[in-house]
């Protein structure tokens, strides 16, 4: 069942002559993890902001953008506000309350629920998290992971169905960053939550996405599976959008390895049987 749905959409900002997004058409099924990807000013966050209407930007939108059925303008305030998140990059910008069990509270307690009601579902998700041991804590105490994942939890009280990402581990050390990612992906496969996520890295998410949608100068230049992407990257010389397995395999064969793993296979089938367990990995860092 189709979730999202964008159709030639266009937007100028009202200070600007140029359209930051134009031809833009893309559609999401339920449950699905997509990954935004395209240079910086391409439009990603463009993009994700007028798909949460009151995060859009201020100017000129044309063309069709339907969530969960209804047209953009027909959702209630309640319906934009409880069913679509938006998790922003800075974990700073994003959080309101100084204590986290506060923050965890606050959209609940914005929309009038009753606090029994407040307390079971911010601990479900603290303890999906694995935040409990944050719940007294400081909000300025804690490092910018920890942070981005309180801020997540919190989007994640009102029981979105489409959660909205704009490059949220860019600020986050590798270690915080792999984290989020894969509680991001455990809230797509387990409790079945679309998500739209732009990310500059490909490392981590090129693989695990449903599929990969590509702006270039606010268009949508591809929209395909990660296998689909990386050819037309490749046929493209876009292969700075390519994990680095991929990269590395880029002018060697058709069926490129999207992980690690299958680069291993890879090199297998091609007959080197003697790969240390590090030789894929060197590869990466020697690019
Ligand atoms: P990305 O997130 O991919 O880096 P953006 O959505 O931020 O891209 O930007 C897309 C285009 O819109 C760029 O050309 C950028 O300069 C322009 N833009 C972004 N924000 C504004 C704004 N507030 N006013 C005018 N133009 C903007
Ligand atoms: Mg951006």
């Amino acid at each position: 069942m189709e979730i999202l749905s964008c159709e030639n959409v266009a937007f100028k900002y009202n200070e600007s002559t140029d359209y930051a997004i134009s031809d833009c058409t893309f559609s999401v099924k339920k449950g699905e993890k997509i990954m935004l990807c395209g240079a910086s000013g391409s439009g990603k966050s463009t993009l994700l902001r007028l798909l949460k209407r009151e995060l859009s930007p201020r100017g000129e939108l044309s063309g069709d953008i339907t969530l969960m059925g209804k047209d953009r303008s027909e959702l209630s305030d309640r319906e934009s506000a409880e069913k679509i998140g938006f998790v922003m990059q800075s974990p700073d910008s994003q959080t309101v309350c100084d204590k986290v069990s506060a923050e965890l509270a606050f959209g609940l307690e914005s929309f009038g629920v009753k606090s029994g009601e407040i307390q079971s579902r911010v601990g479900e998700m603290a303890a999906f998290f694995g935040i409990e041991p944050l719940y007294d804590r400081d909000i300025s105490t804690l490092s910018g992971g920890q942070k981005q994942l309180v801020a997540l939890c919190s989007v994640m009280t009102t029981d979105p169905d489409i959660l909205l990402l704009d490059e949220p581990t860019a600020q986050l050390d590798p270690v915080a960053a792999r984290e989020l990612l894969g509680i991001l992906d455990r809230l797509n496969k387990e409790m079945g939550v679309t998500i739209i996520i732009a990310e500059h890295d490909p490392e981590e998410l090129f693989d695990s996405c449903d599929k990969i949608l590509y702006l270039a100068n606010g268009k949508t230049e591809f929209f395909g599976t990660p296998a689909l992407t990386a050819k037309y990257f490749v046929e493209n010389a876009l292969e700075g959008f390519l994990p680095e397995t991929a990269k590395a395999f880029a002018r060697l064969c058709d069926d490129l390895p999207l992980n690690v793993r299958q680069g291993r296979a890879k090199l297998e089938k091609l007959g080197v049987t003697d790969i240390p367990k590090q030789a894929v990995n060197d590869t990466e860092r020697a690019e």
